[in-house]
């Protein structure tokens, strides 16, 4: 028994390691940049937000004792996304992690929804994913000491949520889960991991658009689980794929979802 090396909490132990979250201003993907922190990462938060969402994340992060540091940027912009992760690089390190939450949702029905509500969602839910990742895992590519990337996509990727007009947000979601594995299959003789987080419907800033307000009793009880999810329920899924607990996990689809797709 003497060489057994195993030693489970370390797998999970992010010390030393960088990572970039998009969306780090609200909602998943701050609470997410707080656990990495806590959980031994340094983090650069981007996100569009110009309130001091983002400085909030920066504050509880201080207090974790580790760095980071904040970018206004919007992930439509390729151009945008690669400044960022050469200010990550310079300021924190080499990019090894990275989380990418950064979304909107709307609704309207199908047949009256107009082309630009179409268009500015998918440009934001999937285009913006893939330009984070080709940014990120240029970065990753270029320094040789492999990465790990989780995309937060959606229930609403694998199920059509009753009741809400969607199609557009549902079909960007089915996109990230699918785009993430064929990212994964790219780059998986590569050093990099590419997986997603399928949320269920989360308590955040979100799901407080009006549409949605009166059906927030519904939701909770067409999930098994019979309630929400917290944010906090967010960050060990993505803890855990981003870790090396889950070296072995490429090209998964992490649904958090309380039980719901399996009704
Ligand atoms: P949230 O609280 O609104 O957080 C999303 C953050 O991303 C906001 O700060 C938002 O800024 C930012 N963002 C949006 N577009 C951006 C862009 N183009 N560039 C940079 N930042 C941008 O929403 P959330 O509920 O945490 O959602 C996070 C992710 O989880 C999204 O991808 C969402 O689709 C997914 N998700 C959420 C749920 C849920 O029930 N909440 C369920 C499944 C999946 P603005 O406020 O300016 O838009």
């Amino acid at each position: 028994m003497e060489d057994i090396t195993l030693n489970a909490p370390k797998m999970f132990d992010l010390s030393g390691r960088v990572a970039l979250v998009t969306g780090a201003g609200s909602g998943i993907g701050q609470r997410i940049a707080m656990g990495l922190a806590q959980c031994g990462a340094d983090v650069a938060l981007l996100d569009r937000r110009t309130d001091d969402g983002v400085a909030q994340t920066a504050a509880f992060i201080a207090k974790t004792g580790r760095k980071s540091v904040q970018i206004a940027a919007d992930v439509t912009s390729g151009s945008a996304l690669a400044e960022a992760v050469r200010q990550t690089e310079t300021e924190l390190g080499p990019l090894r992690l990275a989380l990418n939450a950064a979304g909107i949702a709307n609704a309207a029905p199908c047949e009256e929804m107009e082309e630009d509500q179409y268009q500015t969602l998918m440009d934001i839910n999937m285009k913006g994913v893939w330009l984070s990742c080709q940014a990120q895992a240029r970065a990753m590519l270029a320094h040789g000491q492999g990465g790990s990337i989780v995309n937060i996509a959606s229930m609403s990727g694998v199920i059509v949520n009753r009741g809400l007009n969607q199609v557009h947000y549902n079909a960007s979601k089915a996109g990230v889960i699918h785009m993430s594995k064929s990212m994964a299959m790219e780059w998986v003789d590569r050093g990099i991991r590419v997986n997603s987080v399928s949320p269920g419907y989360t308590a955040t800033p979100m799901n407080t658009r009006p549409e949605m307000l009166h059906q927030t009793k519904d939701f909770e009880s067409q999930t098994p689980l019979q309630r929400m999810a917290s944010v906090d329920e967010m960050v060990g899924p993505a803890v855990f794929l981003l870790s090396d607990a889950a070296s072995y996990c490429t090209g998964v689809d992490l649904l958090v979802d309380g039980g719901f797709c399996c009704w």
